[in-house]
């Protein structure tokens, strides 16, 4: 079969034949239905080198997959072949009080996991080829009715991820209050629907593009703020002087960390998703009072069966666009330039 491969650190993925995989004992096989590319498979080719991570290429790409049950290895219960599913894709050790609990992405045993603080696509192959190796059943989430795998693709990371954000703020999220969006790119727009799905919360969003902007109105964004340097005084301006109770960073950049920081309101949250390899003094009067702020990665397994519930029910549509295998690098480069709307899906 082919797949995308990133065959080194600071390098173009290429688009090799390698062996179909078989399943082991409690093992799934997947052919993939979708595969979307994410911002962070640009980090991985452009800013990653030896020890960035505990792992290293050759690896096939996309961390973000959903397909069609193929092949069941021995002792596999509860699934059957053909059925469409979504992969939960950080791979823990399943046994720590992190992974028992569904929140693999901070598992607390690297060592007992398929790949330390990796998973498909991140250390190990991944979707961006016709078929995956999942290296444990429990991992494997059967769609709910009305989702298809294009469609649920995006929801297990670009999806999942601003869930988990969101998810942990509710309680500062209730009627009068205000978040801010930095940031409108695949993760980003649906980040929006889902503050408009689960909260009462006006939604602010930042970006530097004008289409970007456009895709955060279309995602029910009450206003939308060119990223620059009058943007903080437009979002106090906007919120009474007050501030926002919740600003989630969708990039991590020292502009945008500052911006976070300069709008946060006292007792609000800051939540830093965006690797954008900025930093951010924190010190008694640089931040209002109180203000918490966390940086979150990927979100838990109960958190996926949420989001595939709301992608089921139409309260959110990640906006993608689909590319064939052999297309997939054009994908990448409209990622860079700035000229891809929403998510880019990767259709073997
Ligand atoms: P993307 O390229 O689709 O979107 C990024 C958006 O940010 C674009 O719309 C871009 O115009 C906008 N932007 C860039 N600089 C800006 C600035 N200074 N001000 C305002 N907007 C700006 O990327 P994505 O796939 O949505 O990923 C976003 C970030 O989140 C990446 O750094 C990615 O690696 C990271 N990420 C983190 C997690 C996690 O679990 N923490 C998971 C997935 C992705
Ligand atoms: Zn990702
Ligand atoms: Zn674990």
């Amino acid at each position: 079969m082919r797949a995308l491969r990133l065959m080194e650190w600071k390098s173009e993925p290429k688009l090799v034949e390698v062996a179909e995989p078989k399943p082991g004992p409690g093992q799934v096989v997947v052919r993939i239905g979708g595969a979307g590319a994410c911002h962070s498979d640009l980090h991985l080719m452009d800013e990653f080198e030896p020890g960035s991570m505990p792992w290293n290429p050759p690896f096939t790409l996309g961390h973000e997959n959903a397909g069609w049950v193929h092949a069941l290895g021995d002792g596999v219960v509860g699934l059957r072949v053909g059925e469409p599913v979504a992969v939960y894709g950080p791979w823990g050790c399943g046994t720590c009080a992190r992974c028992r609990v569904g929140i693999d992405p901070y598992c607390e045993n690297p060592a007992g996991a398929p790949v330390p603080s990796g998973g498909g696509g991140l250390g190990l192959d991944g979707g961006m080829a016709e078929y995956e190796l999942v290296p444990d059943a429990r991992h494997i989430v059967p769609l709910p009715d009305g989702l298809d795998p294009v469609h649920a693709a995006p929801l297990t990371d670009a999806g999942l991820t601003p869930y988990h954000a969101v998810r942990r703020s509710w309680p500062k999220l209730p009627p009068g209050s205000t978040a801010v969006v930095i940031g409108v790119g695949g993760l980003g727009h649906v980040g929006v629907q889902i503050l408009k799905a689960t909260t009462a919360a006006r939604v602010i969003a930042v970006d530097t593009r004008a289409e970007a902007l456009r895709l955060a109105t279309e995602c029910g964004a009450d206003r939308a703020v060119a990223s620059g340097p009058t943007a903080a005084e437009e979002i106090r301006d906007a919120t009474g002087g007050r501030g926002a109770d919740v600003v989630l960073d969708f990039v991590g950049a020292d502009a945008t960390l500052a911006l976070g920081s300069a709008v946060a309101r006292t007792v609000g949250d800051l939540t830093i998703v965006g690797i954008g390899g900025g930093t951010l003094p924190v010190s008694f009067f640089s931040v209002p009072y109180e203000v918490s702020i966390a940086t979150t990665y990927w979100g838990s397994r109960p958190e996926l069966l949420e989001v595939l519930d709301l992608g089921a029910r139409g309260l959110i549509r990640p906006k993608s666009t689909t590319f064939a295998l052999d297309d997939a690098l054009d994908a990448y480069r409209q990622m860079r330039e700035g000229t891809l709307e929403g998510r880019a899906v990767i259709v073997p």
